[in-house]
């Protein structure tokens, strides 16, 4: 650190993302990523893709991609924001929405407190229930910037639309984010609801269902004034902030989109093959609607299971956070992975 930096930044403690290891060698099961390859589409366009033209710059507006998105949800173009990854997304709702402060669970994305320092926001991290849920009554009236992740991350458990909805209407001065990350997986989205409620901010990516994280691609629902005020904050930050070989890659995408309902389908299977096999050998597995499962088993610890896995090559997300240091985020991957994990966590459990 210089002895230049602001004050501000000087505290602030940055985001830590998953381990990304470079030699490859690991079954990856840690931050979320799809096992899949991009649809074969997806691949066409980037083998075709004119490299002479990355000599300009891209279409600030992404006019193309967001006209596609458009037509696969219905929506009209002003109804939709894109960013270079959701993170981006969540980070401008955070500067723009949040004078009064701002609220979301104790246990979610590890991002939305880091934003809140980032910017000086005041926040609160209102616990989940003793069962992980989200009580709806938390979130009643409580006129501030609220963020919620539906399905929840790292849990997985989704709350019911009709909370969601509650929460939402309770809140009319205020904007409420759905982080619908995860929502591919099984959840119900508050999509609908964008034509009701004109504070209603609905975040989604590429990087999970879509299989194109490394391309980083976010997009988000709102009514037009709300995305009229994301627009001003990414031309006021970077106009070009979708690459061209990334608008064309998502365009393909939405192009191909029974490719990823199939490879969803895939991974909700798999993911309940999982769990009933964890379950089998006395793992807490909470109920998930997302790509990955969140479980605890009651003879070993959760970093120690953890650590014992890596040793391995297989990499799974521990959190050393109090309330749920004894539990591990396993993404879900093909069964082929997922039979190799199980067999090791049989192994694991032997030796002790
Ligand atoms: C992965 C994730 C994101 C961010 O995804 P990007 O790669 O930045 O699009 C946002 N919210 C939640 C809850 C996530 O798990």
């Amino acid at each position: 650190m210089s002895r230049f930096l602001k004050e501000k930044y000087n505290i602030l403690e940055a985001y830590t993302p998953g381990e990304q290891p470079r030699d490859g060698e690991y079954i990856k099961l840690n931050t979320n990523e799809s096992p899949f390859s991009p649809a074969p589409e997806v691949a066409q366009i980037l083998k075709k893709s004119d490299i002479e033209r990355l000599r300009l710059y891209c279409d600030p507006c992404s006019t193309e991609l967001k006209a596609s998105l458009a037509s696969l949800y219905n929506l009209e173009s002003e109804n939709i924001f894109l960013s270079n990854g959701s993170d981006d997304i969540l980070n401008f709702a955070m500067m723009a929405f949040s004078d009064k402060g701002a609220i979301f669970p104790d246990i979610t994305y590890g991002f939305y407190p880091v934003f809140a320092e980032l910017h000086g926001v005041e926040y609160e991290e209102i616990p989940l229930k003793a069962d992980f849920t989200v009580d709806e009554n938390d979130y009643i009236s409580k006129d501030k910037l609220i963020f919620i992740a539906n399905p929840n991350a790292p849990t997985g458990m989704e709350l019911p639309l009709e909370s969601i909805e509650k929460i939402i209407a309770s809140n009319p001065d205020s904007v409420v984010v759905i982080d619908e990350a995860y929502v591919d997986f099984g959840g119900t989205s508050a999509l609908p609801l964008i034509s009701k409620y004109e504070n209603l901010l609905v975040v989604r990516t590429y990087s999970k269902s879509r299989c194109m994280a490394g391309a980083r691609l976010g997009y988000a629902f709102a009514s037009k004034a709300i995305i009229e005020d994301l627009e001003k904050i990414k031309f006021s930050t970077n106009p070009y902030n979708i690459n061209s070989l990334t608008a064309k890659l998502g365009v393909a995408t939405v192009n191909s989109n029974d490719y990823y309902e199939a490879k969803c389908k895939e991974i909700i299977s798999v993911r309940e093959y999982t769990s009933e096999k964890l379950r089998e050998m006395g793992f807490t597995v909470l109920s998930s609607k997302a790509n990955f499962i969140f479980a605890k088993s009651d003879i070993i610890g959760g970093e120690e299971l953890y650590l014992k896995l890596k040793e391995r090559k297989i990499l799974i997300r521990h959190f050393a956070k109090d309330r749920i240091k004894d539990f591990n985020r396993i993404t879900i991957g093909t069964k082929e992975q997922m039979d190799i994990f199980l067999e090791n966590i049989g192994e694991i459990l032997k030796e002790r």
